[in-house]
């Protein structure tokens, strides 16, 4: 067996008060119809099995994800990354071809009851996005007005389906910007996990601290190792137990149309593997109170931009300043 864990990273630890247990925060974001459909009763059945909670992140509209893979036709490398991340097989051909060849397909709003079997088994759940793709593409052309519009319709649709306003909210592929946060800040939100980075923090903008503290996802990402650090899921998700060991408030986040879909197995070997370890997983909110519970108080960092290994483009992180 790989030799990984908690030996030589035990003292790195900041755990809560009162308990040595290391704690993983799980992110699940649901970003295509495909992965509401299946992938979301999958994992529900996964984590039930392991008797583990999360947060769940939802695209609430049209599923556009095959501009993105069309449009990813264009950059180098491109195909032969799309081969070792299996994507064809990952994705479907009709999720491919939603939103360009075909008629987009909603998401969210188009399974009402399976989202609500999210709550109902015990999870935390959030707003991910109206139109995933429209926010990726287009989010830096957006008007402050149309970037509420966007937020405004998901959160309309979550509360239509879930009788609630949301109280969490992650941006699609950690990428925000100040009228997205500012947005935010106005609905009183509990926190948003809009970025990438170490640990919880309030973010500033413009020179002032929002209110709104921010649960970066930490680790990378199954979709962002393949083909890059990692030639397998086992490999992978391998890593991440010892990585779990070593961060300090460390945030995983899967995906409803891969860890729900061909790599469910992979997971639920790491949610066994992460209970060996003595790790508790938990839902985003639940780290978040932890940290807060430890003696220091959230650090405020500035929000900018970064890259991450393997992920295309730039997503939000705290910057220096
Ligand atoms: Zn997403």
């Amino acid at each position: 067996m790989t030799a990984y864990g908690p030996t030589s990273a035990e003292g790195a630890r900041a755990p809560g008060p009162g308990s040595r247990t290391p704690l993983l925060g799980l992110r699940v974001d649901v970003d295509t119809h495909e992965g509401m459909k299946s992938g979301v009763p999958r994992l529900l059945d996964v984590l039930r099995e392991a008797n583990i909670k999360g947060t769940f992140y939802l695209s609430m509209g049209p599923d556009n994800a095959g501009k993105a893979i069309f449009n990813a036709f264009r950059r180098p490398g491109f195909l032969s990354k799309m081969r070792r991340t299996k994507a064809a097989r990952v994705y479907g051909l009709r999720t491919i071809l939603s939103g360009t060849l075909l008629p987009a397909r909603m998401i969210a709003t188009a399974f009402p009851e399976i989202a609500r079997r999210i709550p109902a088994e015990g999870h935390e759940v959030g707003v991910h996005a109206w139109d995933h793709r429209r926010w990726q593409d287009r989010l830096e052309s957006f008007s402050e007005g149309q970037v509420a519009r966007e937020l405004a319709r998901a959160y309309e649709a979550f509360a239509e389906i879930f009788g609630e306003p949301p109280r969490t909210f992650a941006a699609p592929a950690w990428f925000a910007n100040d009228a997205s946060l500012s947005f935010q800040e106005n609905l009183g939100l509990d926190y948003a996990s809009d970025c990438r980075g170490e640990e919880p923090f309030e973010p500033i903008i413009g020179g002032s601290p929002l209110a709104t503290p921010q649960v970066p996802t930490t680790l990378p990402t199954l979709d962002e190792a393949l083909g890059d650090t990692h030639a397998d899921a086992r490999s992978f998700f391998g890593s991440m137990v010892g990585a779990a060991w070593r961060a300090r408030w460390p945030v995983l986040t899967v995906h409803a149309e891969l860890e729900g879909g061909p790599y469910a197995e992979p997971l639920r070997w790491f949610l066994q593997q992460a209970a060996d370890h003595e790790i508790r997983v938990v839902p985003l909110k639940e780290l978040l109170a932890a940290r807060r519970a430890a003696a220091a108080p959230l650090p405020q960092r500035t929000m900018g931009y970064g890259t991450v290994p393997g992920r295309h483009g730039k997503v939000s992180m705290p910057v220096a300043g």
